[in-house]
């Protein structure tokens, strides 16, 4: 293609054909009429092959619906457009030697439109331009992978495979936290420790996965009942350990039953079966001259045993001897 100036003839083949990335033009009727080396080499189809065709009769595969669209707001709008790998990630099918591990085969692509103006200010030609950019994403895609890889290590660290909410572990050390900054600080909070009533019978009767479900259904339950301030934790097998922040030991205690009432009322379906079950509780409070975050569990611990023999289903605080 010669492109004319007042002064300077200038073969605009020559200047594409000098490009490391793809440049195309495409008359209003989507017909070829700048196609650069870098296209000839990628794509197969040689310039004199490429001139004068609709490029969706020669690349059946390109998404004509899209590219219309984008065509359509190129010659209303007048302005350039950039369509970055992320988007889409590739135009045309370029095979790549730079194979992504687990990633596709195909070249990833940048790709930016120009509408040129005629001298009214019509739009008569769209450019496009493919930058194959399969390092650059490549690498990106490499850190993004591992960015998910880290968030789901962090979460099988912190949290339990069964019930989602968090494990052992992370509980324990968040209220080892809240201890230390109560300590420092004064401000209160509680630790309620509940079991599930009688869950052997569970088990016994309606099998392991009934009582796995039992115990998600549960923790989803009481996940759902918490302010976001407040943490959830699976501290056993059917054992769990809650710390309310900012809350004192009434409120606590009105949260538990609250709670403890919601389990009563769940009714839970496994293998075609509805099952129903119910939790005791145990409710205590920080104060300044609890020795550690264990005593508070165990204090905890010992209101909850206190709620299994006094009948089950319901809540006890602690109280000092
Ligand atoms: P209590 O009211 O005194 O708490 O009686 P219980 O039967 O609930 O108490 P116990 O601690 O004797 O039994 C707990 C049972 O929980 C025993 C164990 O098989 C079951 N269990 C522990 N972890 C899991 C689990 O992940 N899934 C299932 N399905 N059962 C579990
Ligand atoms: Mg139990
Ligand atoms: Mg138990």
């Amino acid at each position: 293609m010669i492109l004319e100036t007042n002064t300077i003839k200038i073969d605009g083949d020559l200047i594409a054909d000098s490009l490391s990335v793809g440049v195309v033009a495409l008359d209003m009727s989507h017909r070829v009429v700048l196609w650069n080396n870098f296209m000839s080499k990628q794509s197969g189809v040689s310039r004199d092959e490429a001139l004068g065709k609709d490029i969706f009769d020669l690349f059946p595969y390109l998404p004509k619906n899209w590219l219309l669209m984008k065509f359509q707001s190129l010659i209303i709008l007048k302005g350039y457009s950039f369509v970055s790998w992320r988007q889409r990630p590739y135009l045309f099918r370029f095979k790549t030697e730079r194979k992504i591990t687990g990633g596709s085969e195909h070249m990833f692509q940048d790709c930016t439109f120009v509408p040129i103006l005629d001298s009214n200010g019509e739009t008569t030609l769209i450019c496009m331009t493919i930058e194959d950019v399969t390092e650059a994403a490549g690498a990106q895609r490499a850190v993004d992978e591992l960015t998910a890889a880290n968030k789901a290590l962090q979460r099988m660290t912190n949290h339990d495979a069964l019930t989602a909410i968090y494990n052992r572990g992370y509980i324990e050390k968040q209220l080892e936290l809240e201890f230390s900054k109560s300590k420092r600080h004064g401000n209160v909070f509680s630790v309620v420790m509940f079991d599930l009533d009688y869950f052997k019978k569970v088990n016994d009767t309606y099998g392991h996965l009934g009582g796995d479900e039992v115990l998600k259904n549960v923790s989803r339950a009481v996940g759902e009942m918490l302010r976001n301030i407040d943490l959830l934790g699976r501290y056993g097998g059917e054992e769990f350990l809650m710390i309310l922040a900012e809350t004192g030991e009434q409120d606590a205690a009105a949260l538990a039953d609250r709670i403890r009432q919601a389990v009563e009322g769940l009714i839970i379906t496994s293998g075609g079966h509805q099952i129903k079950t119910t939790v005791s509780m145990g409710v205590v409070e920080f104060r300044t001259d609890t020795k550690d975050y264990l005593q508070m569990i165990h204090e905890a611990d010992i209101a909850l045993y206190n709620s299994k023999k006094s009948g089950r289903n319901r809540v006890t605080r602690y109280v000092r001897q």
